[in-house]
Formats: structure tokens, sequence, C-alpha cells
């Protein structure tokens, strides 16, 4: 026996069964029209072409599975291989490439390119309700991501990508975003979205962050400029838990993704950021990470039109 012997990652029947449990809690819900009542089951039958996880509404005549509507929706590739996928890329604890995927699923590359891209849209988190309630320490910072090659280095501040990271102290929790730039201008609008006025902000002495006393309860910071990472007279403030996040992400960057354009990144940052918040240290194990990931699956409808560049293997 191994996790990936169970039922859901060999057979299209079960694996429907349990897409079907999770997407509709034992309740199958018409997309066409929401209706709920006369819907059943259309037996598979390949002979006269009619798929695994099929269903029927008798209200409005319509015929649909529980991939309508999440990322899944239109992937041509088997569901108990896609879910082989989530399982792999949630239990793997640096993630995994496209390369991978394609080898060990038996699947083209650009198939396991498309799936993981997918499955990251899953991880993506709604970022929903603020960091810091109750009065904790917030941990903020911003980074540059990306490689830059000859001519291209003389402009790099505009061209690198710029991402944004909090991490929030007493929850453990990570939350990151892209941004257009790094000055007060930019910054300020996601710490004030993102965190609690009641919260302490521990930032580098970054003049972008200057403005957080203003509206926070505290802002702390250490001068790494001169060395100072934590302060001694106070030892909560750091922002090194944040920093630590961001090299991480970039030796994992560097390590697995070979390139990551500037279109793809949020969905990079929110894999690892997935990864971060459903970690073993928080309570979750293999299982609940797959779990996680394919409760996040259902309303974030993704087509193919929404990708440009795809890598070529
Ligand atoms: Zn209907």
């Amino acid at each position: 026996m191994s996790a990936l012997s169970r039922p859901e990652f060999n057979s299209e029947e079960a694996a429907f069964a349990h897409l079907e449990k999770i997407v509709w809690a034992g309740m199958p819900v018409c997309p066409h029209c929401g209706g709920v009542d006369r819907i059943t089951k259309v037996k598979a039958n390949l002979a006269k072409r009619i798929r695994e996880g099929l269903w029927r509404c008798g209200q409005c005549k319509g015929q649909f599975t529980a991939k309508v509507g999440t990322v899944f929706e239109h992937m041509r590739l088997p569901l108990h291989k896609a879910l082989q996928a989530v399982y792999l890329m949630t239990s793997s604890k640096k993630g995994i490439s496209a390369h991978q995927l394609h080898r060990i699923l038996e699947i083209t590359y650009k198939s396991a390119w498309f799936l993981a891209h997918r499955i990251r849209e899953a991880m993506r988190d709604g970022h929903v309700g603020q960091f810091g309630g109750g009065g904790g320490i917030v941990e903020v910072d911003e980074t540059f991501i990306g490689r830059l090659k000859g001519k291209e280095k003389k402009a790099a501040f505009h061209h690198k990508m710029k991402v944004v990271a909090l991490i929030d102290r007493n929850t453990g929790k990570a939350r990151t975003l892209v941004v257009e730039g790094t000055t007060a201008k930019h910054l300020m609008p996601i710490v004030l979205a993102n965190v609690a006025r009641e919260a302490t902000i521990n930032t580098d002495e970054h003049w972008g962050y200057r403005p957080v006393r203003d509206y926070f309860a505290g802002h702390g910071t250490t001068s790494h400029g001169t060395g100072v990472y934590v302060d001694p007279a106070n030892p909560e403030n750091h922002s090194n838990t944040v920093e630590g996040y961001f090299s991480i992400f970039k030796r994992r960057m560097k390590g697995i993704y070979q390139h990551c354009g500037e279109q793809h990144l949020h969905r990079y940052l929110a894999e690892f950021e997935f990864r971060y918040n459903n970690r073993v240290a928080l309570g979750f194990n293999d299982p609940d990470r797959s779990r996680q990931a394919l409760l996040g699956i259902a309303g974030k409808r993704l087509t193919y039109r929404r990708f440009d560049g795809v890598p070529h293997a």
C-alpha cells in the first residue's frame, strides 16, 4: 500500500466520487440553472462515449460534471491523474516541477505544465480577513524576484518583479502579494488593507513603511543597514521570519522552477504560501493539505486562454 494506491488516484469513478464529495458536499447542484431537485447520475458507457462523472438535471435537461466551475473544467486529462498531481504537489515539501509530474504521471510536459498551474490556482488563498487582529505582531517586508542578464541589469529596479509578504506572528501564517513598486504609495495600501489597526508592525528601515506609525498601534524597526537584525532591548522587535520566508522562496524558485514569467509569479507565490500556511508545524498532514487544495478548486474556473507563454519542454 502507498498513499497513491487509494481508489480516487486509480479509478475515474472513484476520482469523481471524491471530487463530488468535496465540491457538492453530497448534494449535486446543476451549474446551468442552480437546481438541486431531480438530478440523476448518467451511467458511464465508453462504447456510447458517455464520460464518467456525468449528471443530468431534470429541470433544465442540462448535463454537467463536478468539474464545472472549478480549475479542472475543460481539462482533458483523466481526473484520477489530476488528483494524483494534487497529492504530489501538496505533499512534497519543496514543490514539484512540471518535468517531474510529466514523468511520474506519464502525461505530456505541456499537460503537466498546465495541470501544475491549475493546481497552483486552487492553492491561491482569497486573502480574506486581516492579520494582527487582537493586537499581535505582523512582520512586513518586500523583495525583488527574478534573474537579469547584461543590459537588463542597468534597469533592474524597474524590471524585476516586486513582492510584499506579511507574516502574522500569532497564527504563523503568511500572505504574499505582487506589487507595482516599493514606495509608500504602493506599500501602504497593502498594509492598511491586510493588517488590523491594533497590530504592531515590524519592518526594516525602508522609508516606504514610514507612515505605518500614523495608522497602527506600533511600528518596530531594525536597522539592517547597520547590521542590526534583532533589537537587544526588545527581542520581539525583528522581521527575521518574513526575511527567512523570502530567502526560502528564492532558493526554491532557483532550484525547481527554471524561470518564471511575470504573468505566472503570483501562482508560484500562491503555491509557496499555501505550503507554508498548511505546514506540519501548524498541524497539517499530507491528506489534510491535499484536501485543503481541492477545497480551493471551486469558483476558480481557469481556461487555456488565460495562460500566455507556455514554456518549451
Ligand atoms: Zn439545471
